[in-house]
C-alpha cells in the first residue's frame, strides 16, 4: 500500500469506529502491518494508507527493555503480541510527568522534531476479533501509541510541537507539501 504524505486531506480526517470484525478488517490489518515493516516504521495508522477508520498498528520490539507495560494485567512476551493491531483505541494519561522525545513519521519522510507527551498511558482497545483489552505502557511504547492514536483523530505530530520547533521545520514542510501536491494532482 502507498503511504500517504503530508498534506493529503485523508491525514486530517477523523477515523470511523470499526463495528465489523470481518475478513476485510483482517486484510487491512495485514496490509498495514506489511506496509509499516517495509518502511521500517514502528507504527502506522489507517489514515496513512488512505483509510479513515480507527485502526493502528505498533511494533516496538526493536526497543525491548526501554519501556514497561502490562496487557490485561499481565506481561506477555513481546513476540506474542507484536505487531499489535489496536482497533477503536482510547488513550488516557496516567499520573506522572510528561517527557520530550524526538519523533519522526512515515508521512513526513526525513522530518523529525521534539514532541512533549505524557510518559505513561492507559489504552483501551479491541483486537481484530473485537475482544477488548487494557494496555498500560510507558516510554517509547506509550509514545508510539499516542502518536498513532493522534493520527486516528486527524492530529499530526507537527500539531503537538512547540511553536519554535514547528517554525524551524517550516521550510521542509513547505517543500514536502509542494512535492505531495505535485504528485497527487496528476
Ligand atoms: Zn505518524
Amino acid at each position: 500500500m502507498r503511504i500517504t504524505l503530508f498534506d493529503e486531506p485523508v491525514l486530517r480526517r477523523k477515523g470511523k469506529r470499526v463495528t465489523e470484525f470481518d475478513s476485510a478488517l483482517r486484510g487491512l490489518v495485514r496490509e498495514m502491518t506489511d506496509t509499516m515493516h517495509e518502511a521500517d516504521g514502528i507504527g502506522i495508522a489507517a489514515q496513512q494508507v488512505g483509510e479513515a477508520v480507527l485502526v493502528c498498528i505498533v511494533d516496538v520490539r526493536a526497543f525491548q527493555g526501554d519501556f514497561a507495560f502490562t496487557l490485561d494485567g499481565k506481561e506477555p512476551p513481546l513476540d506474542l503480541i507484536m505487531p499489535m493491531a489496536l482497533v477503536n483505541p482510547e488513550v488516557e494519561k496516567l499520573p506522572g510527568p510528561n517527557s520530550v522525545m524526538e519523533e519522526g513519521c512515515l508521512s513526513f519522510p526525513g522530518i523529525r522534531g521534539d514532541v512533549k507527551r505524557p510518559e505513561a498511558v492507559l489504552v483501551r482497545y479491541q483486537d481484530h476479533d473485537g475482544n477488548p483489552h487494557t494496555l498500560e505502557c510507558d516510554g517509547i511504547f506509550a509514545r508510539c501509541v499516542q502518536h498513532e492514536v493522534d493520527h486516528l483523530q486527524g492530529i499530526l505530530f507537527i500539531d503537538r510541537m512547540e511553536r519554535k520547533t514547528a517554525r524551524k521545520l517550516e521550510p521542509e514542510l513547505k517543500k514536502l507539501r509542494g512535492e505531495t501536491r505535485g504528485q497527487t494532482a496528476g
